[in-house]
């Protein structure tokens, strides 16, 4: 099969000396492996090549990089801020590579120097500055901004340590630190010279005649020091900034201890300072993580707003015109100090009152909710603040104070809601609410699907939304469609450019054309041809890595995704092992051969979801041994789920698994990526999984299970999982064998427990949408032996997909939100 891509790349490149440009690039990467990593080609390790690769690289991102810099200014081009404590950006080499138009050069010259550009890609670490899919989300939509022409910042942290490596012990999740830095990060930039002091503690003291004015008076203080790593878009169009901080001592040591040789105490310091930057989500379960988890917020929010508020008094003179020519986005409520921060600035720097100080702050500022979990809502204790940000509390207060004076001017709005309104939350311990600091400080506060948006409504911020009725808004989520099917997915890539030609890349609704297509005479059959190379690739790296052997032949079910209980891993894995007690049953029925593939990372003290993973391998242990059954039924747990590890999983699932409660999942985005690589979607009518419904079709989906309605009135009715259990006897029977330790025998009561919870409490509603859930996998079976069927649909799950690009949203924020203007 010939390579559209590759020959469209290459006659780009032609344009401009094919032979120039790859004798240019390896120019470089020799020039920079001796000068900069300072090694003899002879002696070069992988890595230090692909420091060398990726520093020649970053070298073409610069020039265009400073043109950018240069437009923005010369324009006045508004600048659009993307405030985030999570950037999960992956590996950077291919996808600059791509969007630079450089990988098929990038290829030869490597090649040309004896080395494999393959094995130079892999050795890139994986930056995960993030969780899951909040941070996933940041970094799609840096890429997406710098592609749809918006000139696009991310502000974050550089954290010395990302999330943990994850290695499956004896079927346990154990943590391992993460050191993406240890060799060096090539794509950054260190700017020691833009550094800002970031107070903490202290107190606050009247000021200036009649004590009108007050003045913070912090007892010590943080340096943050930025670094830059250039951030490109398709074709080179722009090169945008993503700026992440890192914490200093402000006075490196103390010297009079060091010369006393008090040497632990000369460094003290330095290590507290330090520590705000050292770890992504310290484990926030005691009450020093928590002081340090609040500790980061501010850091980066002091940082990024000095930062930011500089650039602009200094391009235009003043800040009362801010929000003409800046936009903040805050990514969940992790950045809503940014609210506080903001009035701050403007009333004690630059002498605003509160009302124009707020207004300006509204006018700047909008908010992007992720979660209506009670649970996961952000609250900080009073007495917190006032220690940690005495100036911010009082402000809040102030804040606060004219929000209730609003609230008491609207007639219609009953008294008795003015506890769900204010920003402190007075039971059991004061605390501040940090969603309505955020959606009193926004002019918009965005959900991030429809249904999402609609909950918001009525859940979360129900009176507030009735205050301000045209504050919430939704924003569907997208992802970047370079990363997530060009680069995952080069296969499947070239088949569909040399179908229907390569603009979809920069303009997804393209795919569409594909539609005719599924009644093709031979795209059906080399659509399920890449998917079966794909299954290969990674069969291939499930061999080398577990000493697994997988069939081709298998239906690839796939659920990747952070471990949580809403996200339901525990009815997958039940439903498992229903299967597996019916082939046991009847081992000589036609069974359609399955791969259950599971990954994801359960957070350090999240005990309930590290026993499902556990579950999840003492289930596999025993499927995958049984000699009845391991033919028809294989069960994996991949270990240390992170991007890339998603980028080889997600083109070779043919089912993806979305099956959440609904109502719990904002969004989803995992979901996009499978559906546009061409698997089927198993799922619940939550998220973004509805969206995804209407437009592949209802016949394209495997939608079940409760609505988010019902979901609500099974909880307010009261719910009797036990009886669901005891009139399911699939169900009941698996169950049974869990909760005897047939799946360990070696502790027969470790899921004692967790069947007990089950039965009797059942939150997630397991039980209730089980047999729904059972009765589609059996459905999903039947059609999977339909080849031509099957194919037809996936094919039209990538075609219809192109609405959930990045650029697709990015495109909304800008038109709805930001004010900003972003190019066709
Ligand atoms: C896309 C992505 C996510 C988000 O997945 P969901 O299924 O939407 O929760 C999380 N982690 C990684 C590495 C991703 O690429």
């Amino acid at each position: 099969m010939n390579r559209p891509v590759e020959i469209q790349q290459t006659r780009r490149d032609e344009r401009t000396e094919p032979e120039s440009e790859v004798a240019t690039l390896k120019n470089a990467i020799e020039s920079k492996l001796l000068y900069t990593v300072g090694k003899d080609p002879a002696h070069a390790s992988v890595h230090d090549w692909y420091m060398a690769t990726a520093l020649a690289v970053r070298d073409r991102m610069v020039d265009r990089w400073v043109e950018t810099t240069r437009r923005t200014y010369a324009q006045s081009e508004k600048r659009v801020y993307y405030l985030s404590l999570e950037f999960l950006i992956g590996r950077l080499l291919i996808d600059s590579l791509t969007n630079l138009g450089l990988i098929g050069p990038c290829r030869t010259a490597l090649h040309e120097l004896g080395v494999d550009f393959d094995a130079v890609r892999n050795s890139e670490p994986d930056a995960a500055l993030g969780n899951g899919g909040l941070g996933r989300l940041a970094a799609c939509y840096l890429e997406a901004m710098a592609s749809t022409g918006i000139a696009g910042f991310g502000y974050g942290i550089r954290y010395d340590h990302g999330l943990f490596r994850q290695i499956i012990r004896d079927g346990n999740q154990v943590e391992v630190p993460e050191d993406w830095l240890a060799f060096g990060n090539p794509w950054e930039f260190e700017r020691p010279e833009v550094t800002f002091n970031i107070g903490l503690g202290g107190r606050v003291e009247p000021k200036g005649p009649g004590g009108q004015r007050f003045e913070w008076r912090p007892s010590e203080y943080v340096v943050a020091v930025a670094y830059d790593t250039p951030v490109v878009g398709w074709e080179g169009k722009r090169v945008n900034t993503l700026r992440l901080w890192s914490a200093r001592p402000a006075a490196p040591m103390q010297f009079t201890d060091f010369n006393r040789g008090q040497y632990q105490d000369a460094f003290a310091e330095q290590v507290r300072a330090s520590s705000i930057s050292r770890v992504l989500y310290p484990d926030d379960s005691t009450p020093a993580g928590q002081e340090l988890r609040l500790k980061q917020e501010y850091f980066f929010v002091s940082a990024s707003l000095q930062d930011l508020v500089r650039r602009h008094v200094m391009q235009h003179g003043t800040v009362a015109n801010l929000p003409k020519s800046v936009a903040m986005q805050l990514n969940d409520t992790h950045p809503a100090l940014a609210v506080a921060e903001l009035v701050r600035i403007l009333i004690d720097e630059h002498k605003f009152v509160l009302r124009t100080a707020l207004e300006l702050t509204r006018a700047t500022i909008a908010y992007t909710n992720h979660t209506l979990l009670p649970e996961a809502l952000e609250t900080w204790p009073v007495a917190l603040m006032e220690r940690l940000l005495p100036r911010h509390m009082q402000i809040i207060y102030q804040i606060n104070a004219l929000h209730l004076a609003e609230v008491a001017e609207r007639k219609e709005i009953s008294p008795d809601r003015v506890p769900a309104l204010s920003l402190i939350d007075e039971h059991g311990g004061r605390r501040v609410k940090m969603g309505h600091l955020a959606f009193v400080g926004s002019h918009r506060v965005n959900g991030v699907s429809g249904l999402h948006g609609k909950l918001m409504r009525e859940s979360v911020f129900r009176e507030l939304h009735q205050l301000h009725p045209e504050r919430i808004t939704h924003i569907t989520n997208g992802v970047t469609f370079r990363r997530w099917l060009l680069e995952c997915n080069r296969g499947l890539a070239d088949l569909i450019s040399e179908a229907i030609g390569a603009a979809w890349i920069g303009d997804s609704t393209e795919l569409e054309r594909l539609m005719p297509l599924r009644n093709d005479a031979v795209f059906p059959d080399r659509f399920l041809e890449v998917k079966r190379r794909n299954k290969e690739r990674l069969i291939g790296s499930v061999l080398r890595h577990l000493g697994v052997v997988l069939s081709p032949d298998s239906l690839f079910d796939v659920q990747v995704k952070r471990m949580h209980e809403y996200k339901r891993q525990l009815l997958n894995i039940l439903e498992a092992v229903a299967h597996y007690n019916e082939i046991r049953a009847a081992p000589h029925k036609d069974w359609v051969p399955r791969v259950k593939i599971f990954a994801g990372k359960a957070a350090a003290s999240y005990h309930r979801a590290k026993l499902i993973i556990k579950l999840i391998n003492d289930v596999a242990r025993i499927v995958n041994n049984d000699p009845i059954a391991r033919d028809k039924l294989r069960i994996l747990f991949l270990p240390n789920y992170n991007v890339s590890l998603a980028e080889l999983v997600m083109p070779a699932a043919d089912l993806s698994e979305q099956i959440s409660t609904a109502g719990m999942e904002a969004s989803g985005t995992g979901n996009m990526k499978f559906a546009l690589n061409g698997a089927l979607t198993i799922g619940t009518f939550d998220g973004a999984n509805i969206e995804i419904h209407d437009h592949v079709g209802p016949d394209n989906i495997m939608i079940f299970g409760l609505r988010a309605d019902e979901v609500a009135a099974r909880h307010r009715a009261g719910y009797a999982p036990g009886q669901i259990v005891a009139a399911t006897p699939a169900l009941a029977e698996t169950l049974a064998a869990i909760r005897g330790g047939v799946f360990s025998p070696e502790d027969p009561q470790r899921y004692v427990g967790l069947v007990d919870d089950l039965v009797s409490n059942d939150h997630f509603l397991v039980t209730a949408d089980f047999a729904a859930y059972a009765a589609k996998q059996r459905e999903v079976d039947a059609l999977f032996q339909q080849r031509s069927v099957w194919a037809g649909k996936a094919i039209t799950n990538t075609a219809k997909m192109g609405w959930f690009s990045a650029d697709r949203a990015i495109r909304e924020y800008a038109a709805e939100i930001w004010g900003a203007r972003a190019e066709d």
